[in-house]
């Protein structure tokens, strides 16, 4: 940590760092991490933004969910720390394809909150995560959806275990700009519960980085209820609605 924050003080002087969502000069925190206070704000204004406590999606503000009255989701509950369309999508840009690990101590305080907020904690028995093909996982070094689990049982402080409940059977194409009809099918006997005595009567909270449409959240959900899960809830780090915003963004992973 001291050699860390040496090396960042070092390399301020030569050149002051850019905030990690916009870009502009902005001094780092404690931990290192530089966002500038506009998009400080930005995060504030995503996690006060209303949002569907059974899928996770935006709402109005009279918070009835268009999306749940036609189309039940697989999952209990979902939380999120923001729509996608705020700071919190450069942010998981900059962890999922730069050495954005840094990113991650504020990210995993934004979705603890939301799962306090929710009172979601209390009653899980399991944390488990999104998994990546571990061909995919090989040529990234790591799965975001995995981090960003064990980072929020670190610092939420869930006394439930992270625990690799699922895998991946086929290396699915990207999802982005697929339809919602063609990213359920797409995704659609893609994974398994590696053992499924671990799942059965527990109640598990399954994460990952981005919802879109939901397909891939709903369907390791579904594999679960399938093993025995009692209950799965849904946290993700952010929430891209479907449409041209989040297929051109590049969001657009389920
Ligand atoms: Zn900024
Ligand atoms: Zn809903």
């Amino acid at each position: 940590m001291i050699v860390n924050t040496l090396v960042h003080s070092l390399l301020d002087l030569a050149l002051p760092p850019g905030c990690v969502c916009c870009g502009t000069p902005t001094e780092r925190d404690a931990a290192g991490l530089a966002v500038c206070p506009a998009c400080r704000e930005g995060l504030a204004a995503a996690a006060a933004t209303p949002f569907c406590r059974r899928c996770g999606r935006t709402v109005g503000p009279y918070g009835s969910c268009g999306h749940c009255s036609r189309h039940s989701p697989p999952f209990q509950a979902a939380v999120r720390a923001g729509p996608y369309d705020s700071p919190l999508g450069a942010m998981i840009r900059a962890l999922k394809y730069r050495d954005g690990l840094h990113t991650l101590p504020l990210l995993a305080d934004l979705v603890s909150a939301r799962l306090h907020q929710a009172n979601l904690l209390a009653e899980i028995d399991l944390v488990t995560f999104v998994p990546l093909h571990w061909r995919r996982c090989w040529r990234r070094g790591f799965n975001q959806a995995s981090l960003l689990a064990r980072a929020v049982r670190r610092r939420g402080g869930a006394t439930a275990q992270v625990v690799r409940l699922l895998s991946r059977t086929r290396d699915t194409p990207p999802q982005v700009g697929l339809s919602a009809t063609a990213r359920r099918e797409n995704v659609r006997g893609a994974f398994r519960v590696r053992r499924p005595e671990q799942v059965k009567g527990r109640r598990i909270l399954l994460m990952d980085d981005v919802m879109t449409t939901g397909a891939t959240v709903g369907e390791c959900a579904r594999v679960l209820r399938r093993a025995g899960a009692a209950q799965v809830a849904v946290a993700v780090a952010a929430v891209a609605e479907s449409g041209p915003m989040a297929v051109a963004s590049g969001a657009a992973v389920g």
